[in-house]
């Protein structure tokens, strides 16, 4: 058997002296070329989860493998994009999307080449010399996700990378991101918090309890039979799509309940 992109053994993290369990013996496998979505009520430990993915953070207990040997801190075949915009404002796009690969060491012609591509890749191809200051939120968003893939990551964490946009912007960007997958075939992580995002997106949805965060469901999007959708409404009359939707509000309004006021 092939090693797990990513493999979580009975990882706890914990903050606050250990007053604050964030994740408690949590264990889960990352399917290669899949989009995992992690789901479930704000403060259930995703980003946490992600971040250490990511290598930003080291568990408490447990470990996490990438292809059987454990993280120790950030790498190049892990490329994260956050909620927060993060371009240099003083950099154009482009030169914004070649900076990581400058401090890869790529050769210059490569990353005029790859920063074209990917340009290309999230419509942003004449927005090349504009400034940060001169696109929009989504735009921005889409510098970083070029930028990011750019770097040629295997696998691809993405934190509520839409979070900060409204929510016409929300399901265009959504969109691109199929594009994306079916195009580069990456291995796509995805933190939300929106039911119908992780639907759309995702192959197989964790759903994470609320304090302290375990798995409450693992789902496979088995309705999909495996495809993937160039637009969102066309998953809409899909059998099978109502009745996943109806079991992710009830299992989010059962932790949303359970919270403690
Ligand atoms: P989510 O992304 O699901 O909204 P987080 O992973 O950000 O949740 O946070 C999980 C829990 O851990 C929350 O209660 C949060 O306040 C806490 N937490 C996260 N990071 C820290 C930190 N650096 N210090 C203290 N508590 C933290
Ligand atoms: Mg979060």
């Amino acid at each position: 058997m092939t090693e797990s992109p990513i493999s979580v053994e009975r990882v706890s993290k914990e903050y606050l002296g250990g007053s604050l369990i964030a994740l408690d013996d949590m264990s889960l496998n990352i399917e290669e070329n899949k989009v995992t979505a992690f789901i479930g009520p704000s403060g259930c430990g995703k980003t946490t989860l992600l971040r250490l993915i990511a290598g930003l953070e080291f568990p408490s207990r447990g470990q996490i493998k990438s292809y059987g040997l454990t993280i120790q801190g950030p790498g190049p075949d892990r490329g994260m994009v956050f909620q927060a915009y993060t371009s240099f404002p003083w950099l154009t796009t482009i030169r914004n999307v070649e900076h990581g690969m400058q401090i890869q060491g790529v050769s210059r012609s490569e990353q005029k080449s790859r920063a074209n591509h990917f340009l290309k890749l999230v419509h942003l191809e004449e927005f090349a010399n504009a400034y940060p200051s001169e696109l929009s939120g989504g735009m921005k968003q889409r510098v970083a996700i070029a930028r990011t893939l750019a770097q040629n990551p295997q696998l691809l964490l993405l934190d509520e990378p839409f979070g900060a946009l409204d929510a016409q912007v929300t399901w265009e960007m959504e969109e691109m991101v199929i594009e994306i997958i079916e195009s580069e075939n990456k291995t796509v992580v995805l933190v939300t918090h929106d039911i119908q995002e992780a639907i759309y997106l995702a192959d197989r949805i964790i759903f994470f309890t609320r304090q302290p965060g375990k798995i409450k469901a693992d789902l496979s999007m088995d309705f999909k039979k495996g495809k993937r959708f160039p637009r969102k409404e066309d998953l809409l009359s899909l059998s099978g799509y109502v009745d996943m939707e109806k079991n992710l509000y009830q299992m989010m309004r059962e932790e949303i309940q359970g919270k403690i006021s």
